[in-house]
């Protein structure tokens, strides 16, 4: 098998890089649709910055901020039109994974015409607005990948748009609008990081390259660990300090471009039943069953498991196991009818093809079950 690196992303970063680059919006369009959810834009500064970047050049906007976690796909469509009927030719996104991904399928479909059962083809016009990305919570990396998840109602799952036209234009990576992240929703999108990158060294599209931005993020996302779990402890995350946060967003964003190169494997498959049928937090949902993943892939290929305990300074897989516990705490209940439809579900998708260590059914059943065993 031959690898490939793709990421045509162009990254600022660092302090107030919104404000001090805004002469890059010029070079987008003449008028921007700023994509959001419904309220942290406004609060932590970041819709702030972007209004004075575009007013210092001259360019209006319209906002979008009606986009809700895990973005449907009615959203999109209703974003597109808005951005068609308001003649905007560029996108800003500001916000988690849910904004950015909403914003990215908003760009492909306000450029062209395809209908909703053509969505997920891959097969599109190669049109697309140009696009600009503010991450505000530390987890996702969709701000540097080609992928757009959006709960499909029809297939009872989430799906993936998968194109190179979705790579955004540029990013502003400033780890100040995530200061004030809540310490769960940190945690969770955190271990949604972890996740990539863990699950990016157990793709078969792994490569020299995306191994070392992977153990790179794994080895910043554990050093931040003791902090979180301060944080957890006294409910405050002002605990997390902003050079932490820094460590984060940039970890997140290492790990996205690892996903951008590897896919995601049977963590992913499997957690994204527990979001959409049990309402389970993205990354809480890959950090339950990440643990036990990796059990199974130390029994088969322990020296492939023992590269990324060692990022962690972990000898064994279960003790990544018992860090998570310690960060999720109290576990969900499923029954055995779930475990069994789940994993159906699971086994199906194109991540259990893409894992290194590739499980059967019957394994994601056994994963399941110890997953959330109390
Ligand atoms: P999210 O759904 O975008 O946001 C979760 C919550 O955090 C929302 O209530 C949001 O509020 C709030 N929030 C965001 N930034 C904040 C800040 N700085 N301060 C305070 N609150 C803030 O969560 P996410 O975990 O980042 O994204 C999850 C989505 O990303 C899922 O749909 C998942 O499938 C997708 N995903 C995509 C990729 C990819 O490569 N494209 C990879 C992994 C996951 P508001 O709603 O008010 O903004
Ligand atoms: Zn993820």
């Amino acid at each position: 098998m031959t690898n490939k690196y793709y990421m045509p992303t162009k990254v600022i970063m660092g302090n107030d890089c919104i404000i001090k680059n805004s002469e890059i919006f010029m070079t987008l369009g003449k008028k921007a649709l700023i994509v959001t959810g419904a309220q942290s834009a406004k609060r932590n500064g970041s819709e702030r910055d972007i209004k004075i970047a575009l007013e210092a050049v001259g360019i209006p906007y319209e906002v979008f901020d009606k986009v809700m976690s895990n973005p449907t796909i009615s959203c999109v469509y209703e974003g597109a039109t808005f951005a068609n009927k308001n003649a905007v030719d560029f996108i800003i996104a500001i916000g988690g994974g849910s904004p950015m991904d909403a914003a990215k399928a908003i760009a492909l479909l306000a450029a062209q015409e395809i209908e909703e059962e053509n969505l997920f083809s891959g097969i599109y016009e190669h049109k697309v607005l140009p696009m600009a990305f503010v991450p505000t919570t530390s987890g996702t990396g969709s701000e540097v990948t080609q992928y757009s998840i959006l709960t499909n109602d029809k297939a009872q799952t989430k799906t993936s748009i998968a194109s190179d036209l979705l790579f955004p234009t540029v990013t502003f990576l400033d780890a100040k609008y995530t200061e004030h992240l809540g310490v769960l929703t940190t945690i969770n999108t955190v271990i949604d990081a972890l996740s990539h990158a863990v699950e990016g060294m157990l793709s078969v599209k792994a490569s020299f390259v995306s191994n070392a931005l992977a153990l790179t993020s794994i080895r910043m996302i554990i050093n931040c660990v003791p902090d979180l779990l301060q944080a957890l402890q006294s409910g405050s995350e002002t605990v997390i300090s902003l050079k932490q946060r820094e460590q984060l967003l940039h970890a997140s964003f290492l790990a996205g471009i690892v996903i951008a190169q590897t896919g995601t494997t049977a963590v992913h498959a499997m957690g994204y039943s527990l979001t959409y049928f049990k309402e389970i937090d993205h990354g809480r949902a890959n950090g339950l069953l990440l643990g036990e993943y990796l059990k199974l892939v130390e029994k088969v290929q322990p020296d492939l498991s023992g590269t990324i305990l060692e990022g962690m300074n972990f000898s064994e897989a279960q003790q990544l196991k018992e860090l998570l516990d310690e960060l999720l705490g109290d576990k969900e209940e499923i029954s055995v009818e779930e475990i069994k439809q789940y994993s159906k579900r699971a086994i199906q998708t194109k991540n259990i093809a893409n894992s290194v260590v590739e499980p059967l059914e019957d394994d994601l059943r056994t994963i399941f079950t110890q997953s959330f065993a109390k």
